[in-house]
């Protein structure tokens, strides 16, 4: 029987893990940390399960939703109910519906919401005569701003994009974020393709459903730690080994023989942040340790707030939470509002779920502690919604180098990386082929396939 080792137990480890049992391999999974899940996290806080990371995944590509079905989740799946979100800019402004990544496909919307200026919607009218931007600089701020103009990028796509990649949309790769990059490739101009791919969307759902009412996010009623938590128990089920606080110092190569802390393995999945791989392959792999160690991954601080029920003003009954434009931004980047988002996060007295997110690149939050970072979300939260913020129940968690920041050419670094390691070694998560969970899943899945496929006679 082959003999794999998976290092790092987060969502993308523990389904390659997964899929390697299932299919009658010999597997351990090595994570450094007590518990296995990496970033997905569920605790309860108000007497119910509430996320400490992650709360939905996106269900328009299947990945997802086929492994809940063969965990035998199904019953765990709920949807968002459809509270939409807004924008601070000196005060909340209702995000328009039909927006692709932020992109509008309908200026009318925008200038109705008050977010954008008269001016700034004549200036991203502009988009609909300019000649075709030039994409050779992958960046996604350069080339929003040159078809829509400042207001719409920082108000909209930076806002939006920025807080699901704790990101400056300056520094990222608009090649890595799939709906952007299909809009950059559909058409000359940013809008028409936006206008397009709505359309598109609204008329290939199924018969008589109205865009509005398909949910496109889902998310577990036992929140999403179930996931990794049935992933972990189907390994160990399947004949699997889990270890935990185990972290793995080194994986070398010699002679075609593969060993993982001195354990000889078959195959080994490398599924650690890349920076914490960096270390391992500098023996066997100098060159591919030295383009891992260059990754950034930015700290993120989740403070989660339970205000009573009286304190909750009518006027945000139905509002999913909001973001913070950049030039606004001090430490809070968004505010999602638990309780009006999902209907099971709702604590039996009322009281209201708020999960306040501090931090991303270009916005250090490892100085604060926990005290200094309550009083951040306190007072900001206070200050964005005109509302006195007196929390019955606090809870912090510090997420350190969560976020691996895709920076333009993302892609010429992970062939890079993936052609400087030793045969047998294959490398995937959040740091190299999408962050989200459902990239993760389909990583995990086609990391362990690569190497069912290679230990084939
Ligand atoms: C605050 C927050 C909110 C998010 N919200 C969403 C969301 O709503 N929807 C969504 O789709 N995605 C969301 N994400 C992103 C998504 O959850 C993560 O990108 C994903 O879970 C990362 O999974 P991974 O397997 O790549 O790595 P990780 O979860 O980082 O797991 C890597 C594991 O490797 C282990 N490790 C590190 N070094 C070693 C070593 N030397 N030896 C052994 N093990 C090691 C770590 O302990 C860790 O368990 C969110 C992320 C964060 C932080």
């Amino acid at each position: 029987m082959a003999r794999f080792a998976v290092v790092g137990g987060g969502i993308t480890g523990l389904t390659a893990a997964h899929t390697l049992a299932a299919a009658g391999a010999d597997v351990v999974v090595h994570d450094a940390a007590p518990t296995a899940g990496g970033k997905i996290r569920t605790s309860p806080f108000g007497g119910i399960p509430i996320d400490e990371a992650a709360d939905a995944f996106l269900i328009r590509t299947p990945e997802v939703l086929d492994l809940v079905a063969e965990l035998g989740l199904d019953d765990q799946l709920v949807h968002p109910t459809g509270a939409g979100a807004a924008v601070w800019h000196e005060g909340l402004h209702r995000i328009p519906t039909g927006l692709v990544l932020g992109v509008p496909g309908d200026l009318r919307p925008l200038l109705r919401s008050g977010l954008i200026s008269p001016r700034g919607v004549l200036r991203a009218g502009l988009d609909l005569v300019l000649p075709r931007s030039d994409l050779a600089g992958d960046s996604i701020g350069t080339y929003v701003r040159q078809r829509l103009g400042r207001q719409v990028h920082e108000r909209l796509v930076d806002a939006l994009v920025g807080s699901i990649y704790a990101a400056d949309t300056d520094r990222f790769s608009l090649a890595e974020v799939p709906q952007l990059s299909a809009l950059a490739h559909r058409h000359r101009s940013l809008l028409l393709a936006a206008r397009a791919t709505r359309r598109a969307a609204v008329s290939g759902g199924p018969r008589g459903a109205q865009e509005h009412e398909r949910p496109i996010f889902a998310g577990l009623r036992d929140g999403t730690g179930v996931l990794v938590e049935a992933l972990a128990a189907s390994v160990t089920s399947s004949g699997g080994e889990l270890r935990t606080g185990a972290a793995v110092g080194s994986v070398t190569a010699s002679g075609g023989s593969l060993r993982v802390d001195g354990e000889p393995v078959d195959g080994v999945v490398l599924a650690a942040p890349a920076r914490a791989t960096a270390p391992l392959l500098a023996e066997s792999a100098p060159a591919a340790a030295e383009l891992l160690a260059h990754v950034h991954h930015v700290d993120v601080v989740m403070v989660c707030l339970r205000l009573p029920a009286a304190d909750w003003p009518e006027r945000l009954h139905g509002l999913s939470g909001y973001l913070v434009p950049k030039p606004h931004q001090r430490l809070v980047t968004a505010a999602s509002f638990g309780s009006q988002k999902w209907a099971h996060w709702r604590p039996g007295d009322g009281s209201q779920v708020v999960r306040v997110s501090l931090g991303r690149d270009g916005l250090p939050v490892d100085h604060l502690d926990d005290d200094a970072a309550v009083t951040a979300a306190v007072d900001e939260l206070g200050r964005h919604l005109d509302l006195a913020v007196r929390p019955i129940e606090v809870r912090v968690t510090r997420w350190a180098a969560a976020f691996p920041q895709y920076r333009p050419y993302h892609r010429a670094w992970v062939d890079a990386v993936r052609a400087a390691l030793p045969a047998g070694v294959v490398a995937g998560g959040a740091s190299f082929d999408g962050i989200g969970i459902p990239a993760c899943v389909r990583q995990g899945r086609q990391l362990a396939e690569s190497l069912l496929e290679r230990a084939r006679p």
